[in-house]
């Protein structure tokens, strides 16, 4: 052909082509195609796989798939019925198995399956080719070739995404790395295993790591995987690739790092501009700060030019950069790109962008004033701007370069303050322009706040849930965790409260254990660990000793709640998962099911609390839902991968503790059925979190109701754990963010068939007291009086309310018995003289 034809050609490609509106028409045809079938499989359907703020992996990959479509149009004398997409649309629903028998059916040379990957915290490419193991020889799937497309396409995508690689692997090795000799001597992957050509599959990123799926949402950063695949294309059919260049780069503020959103590149006559929440992110969220990527791309740009390149931005200081554009057509694909990252600086004065309090006219004397600036701040200006009127006396502490914070513990209450930040004094750090204090975009004016302080806190902590509940029975442990949770902070005191909890037996035995003090979520739990299991079928009796501060000092009274042990024997008990670690577990967001989270404060990592001090670890979920998520679920399936943790029935209780933050949002372990694949799906038992601390979470397998998260049938014996599920609603006693502890989950078998016989006791008939010296316990049931010490009992008199001794007893060792049915009713006191202790204890008869 001669090259006025080719130009021609080129020209009219690019005109039909309209996703191209960068790209020149200087491109010459690169020859040689000949009748190559090349398959292409932007992997899943429609919008399956969505990653963060709910963009799909299929949406990638289909937008991927149509430019390597384009590009090998426009720039290759490929006939277009040598290339076959499995999906032309976003619509169809086209199965795993569908794709390759497509691939088969129509007798493809090569098949390029392109895929994005979820649950890691580094951003990665890796690409796999069907191979496995044997006698320690890697032996790839034949036809070969995925292993030399990997070769080639694997640090093309990786040089262009600018990331680094896992590599390229032989399939089954990648999965399985282990063994000399795999047991399965066929590829791994059902693209590479099912398919009788040549297959390769490439992983382009994380689409559940923020930096990535930024540019995965603008639409032009994915012609640069585009062009990668293209470029490799060639390289493996032995072809010439055609000049290509690309002038990219990411802009980003230089205080803070974040991409900037609408900023106006000039490259000659050509302009781009990049993202903004009314451009692209608002699809995907209702804050307009939460997604960035400042990402701009030019095509086309003549090779070697020096071009001048301006940046411009509202509230910005322009920028101009001269750069020289790169090509090497023979080289890598990012020999191409010429990469240019810039940063802007922002020429608007600081000022207040927010304040912790919600409620100027009552004002906690407890918790600071938190003071966020929109810049960071010449920190020895601010605080020389800061006033405050009518004698008020409060601290500064800085959070960060933001963030001030201001300590009003010393107002008084009910009292009115006005506080000052003085805009010709405040300056912002970066550009030393004077503060804007009433936010009107000019330095240099004061900002103003009137604060009246609230009523002093007159009321002591109140306890607003226990566990076991108030006069409740424990169901499926034998070890419950005794929880007294407060409606606010205990200012806890260790030597002094240490002791404050007691659990006694209608005996008076008293049953050891270690006592901790947490404040969660901003209110205080007590929890009470037992050293042993409680004995079956009994009723116990809390304590709370009386005298427990809050913030103010206001001093509890004493507390006290009975409840029933459980009653039924453990028939059997199998440990699923111990979860003092996360070994298994994907990140948060790893799960395409995860949605509405943030983007970086999530994280499933193991913690140094639990629920048996013996084994003080357990795993931790860190928690951050995203108010503004567009798509309006949110929900983490904190996924397990390692799939063998299976139930072969379900006549028992799946129970796991779990840590309560207090947040109301519902938690579950999910299962799997697994009775029929088709419709088995994933079943859950959502429990409200409205409790902090420990608590045992059940499922009675058999009887508890539950929901179908995917599939319809209902759970049979065979089951496998799936993973946790943490549900958010939007109600308005549902938090946006927290920490819980998951631990010990186990599958428990009860004696259904045992019958409960004890009930409450009335424990104002038990005057029990123990000192913490001689170990004496006295206790007055019926006409008896009781008497135990540590060491031998030396005497043990009853006196009346007037003085005088009515009645003694002779010690045998450690016990003493003394008779009191001839005693009127009324008060009297049994002083017990021990080895290691004497005490005096009233009682009533
Ligand atoms: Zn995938």
């Amino acid at each position: 052909m001669k090259k006025n034809n080719i130009t021609k050609m080129a020209i009219a490609a690019a005109a039909l082509m309209t996703a191209f509106p960068a790209a020149t028409t200087y491109a010459q045809k690169s020859t040689g195609w000949g009748d190559f079938k090349l398959f292409l499989d932007p992997g899943h359907s429609a919008t399956e796989n969505r990653g963060l703020w709910g963009y799909s992996e299929a949406q990638k990959v289909f937008s991927v798939a149509q430019y390597i479509k384009g590009y090998l149009t426009e720039y290759t004398d490929m006939p277009a019925e040598n290339l076959k997409l499995c999906r032309n649309n976003e619509v169809d629903i086209v199965g795993l198995e569908e794709r390759s028998d497509m691939a088969n059916a129509w007798g493809a040379d090569f098949f390029y399956a392109i895929h994005s990957d979820a649950s890691s915290d580094k951003n990665t490419t890796v690409t796999l080719f069907g191979g496995w193991r044997k006698d320690g020889k890697e032996i790839e799937k034949t036809p070969n070739g995925g292993k030399a497309f990997g070769e080639i396409l694997n640090p093309n995508l990786t040089g262009v995404m600018r990331i680094t690689t896992r590599g390229n692997w032989y399939d089954r090795c990648y999965y399985d790395r282990a063994p000399e000799t795999h047991a399965n001597q066929y590829p791994y992957l059902s693209v590479n295993r099912r398919t009788n050509m040549a297959s390769l599959l490439s992983e382009g990123g994380y689409h559940t790591i923020a930096s990535q799926q930024q540019l995965n949402i603008n639409a032009d950063y994915k012609r640069l995987e585009a062009f990668a695949a293209f470029q490799s294309i060639l390289k493996f059919r032995n072809m010439t690739n055609p000049e290509q260049t690309f002038l990219a780069g990411i802009i980003k503020n230089s205080e803070n790092d974040v991409p900037i959103d609408g900023v106006t590149v000039k490259v000659g006559d050509k302009t781009y501009v990049t993202d903004t929440w009314e451009s692209t992110f608002k699809k995907y969220t209702n804050n307009p700060d939460l997604i960035h990527n400042g990402f701009y791309l030019f095509e086309g740009l003549k090779a070697g030019d020096a071009v001048s390149v301006e940046f411009t931005a509202t509230g910005y200081e322009p920028v101009t950069k001269t750069v020289v554009i790169k090509s090497n057509p023979a080289g890598q694909s990012n020999d191409n790109v010429t990469w240019l990252d810039i940063t802007m600086t922002s020429n608007a004065p600081a000022k207040v962008a927010s304040i912790s309090v919600e409620d100027t006219k009552a004002v906690s004397l407890v918790d600071p004033i938190v003071i966020t600036f929109s810049r960071k701040m010449d920190k020895e200006s601010v605080e020389k701007a800061f006033s405050i009127d009518n004698d008020g006396e409060v601290t500064l502490t800085w959070i960060n370069d933001y963030t001030l914070s201001v300590d009003v513990s010393k107002l008084v209450p009910l009292k009115t303050y006005n506080i000052k930040i003085d805009g010709s004094v405040a300056k912002n750090s970066q550009t030393n322009q004077p503060f804007d204090g009433n936010g009107d975009g000019n330095g240099g004016d004061d900002y103003t706040l009137s604060i009246t302080m609230k009523e002093a806190d007159t009321t002591p902590a109140q306890v607003v849930s226990t566990d076991p509940a108030i006069d409740g029975d424990v169901a499926y442990t034998l070890r419950p965790v005794v929880r007294v949770e407060y409606d606010e902070i205990i200012d806890w005191n260790e030597d002094k409260n240490a002791d404050c909890m007691t659990v006694i037996d209608p005996e008076g035995n008293t049953y050891a254990g270690t006592l901790t003090h947490s404040v969660v979520n901003g209110a205080s739990v007590l929890q009470y660990f037992f050293s042993e299991d409680l004995p079956l079928d009994k009723c116990f009796l809390v304590t709370v000793k009386p005298g427990l501060a809050d913030l103010s000092g206001n001093l509890t009274e004493e507390f006290r709640f009975r409840f029933l042990s459980e009653y039924r024997p453990v028939v059997e008990s199998t440990d699923l998962l111990p979860l003092d670690n996360v070994t298994g577990f994907w990140a948060p967001d790893g799960s395409g099911s995860s949605s509405g989270l943030t983007q970086e404060a999530n994280s499933f990592t193991r913690a140094n609390i639990g629920v048996r001090p013996e084994s003080p670890n357990s795993a931790c979920l860190k928690y951050d839902f995203d108010p503004d998520f567009a798509a309006g679920v949110w929900q983490i399936r904190e996924y397990h991968s390692s799939q063998n943790i299976d139930g072969t029935t379900k006549d028992g209780v799946l129970t796991f503790w779990l840590y309560g933050d207090g947040s109301n949002n519902s938690v579950s372990a999910a299962l799997r059925v697994r009775t029929n694949n088709k419709n088995g799906g994933i079943k859950y038992n959502l429990k409200p979190i409205n409790y902090r601390g420990w608590h045992l979470v059940s499922w009675n397998l058999a009887s508890d109701e539950y929901q179908h998260f995917t599939g319809t049938d209902e759970i049979a014996d065979k089951w496998r754990f799936d993973s946790f599920f943490l549900k958010h609603e939007k109600a308005p006693e549902q938090a946006w963010k927290g920490e819980i502890y998951f631990n010990q989950m186990q599958f428990v078998k009860f004696d259904d068939t045992a019958v409960r016989k004890a009930v409450l006791h009335d424990f104002s008939s038990v005057e029990t007291l123990k000192s913490a010296d001689g170990g004496i316990v006295v206790r007055s049931l019926g006409d008896v009086v009781s008497v135990k010490a540590d060491g031998n009992i030396r005497s043990v008199n009853v006196y009346n309310a007037s003085g005088a001794m009515v009645a003694s007893a002779t010690p045998a060792g450690q016990t003493a018995m003394v008779a009191t049915g001839n005693l009127a009713g009324g008060v009297y006191f049994v002083n017990v003289v021990a080895d290691g202790g004497i005490k005096t204890v009233k009682i009533v008869r």
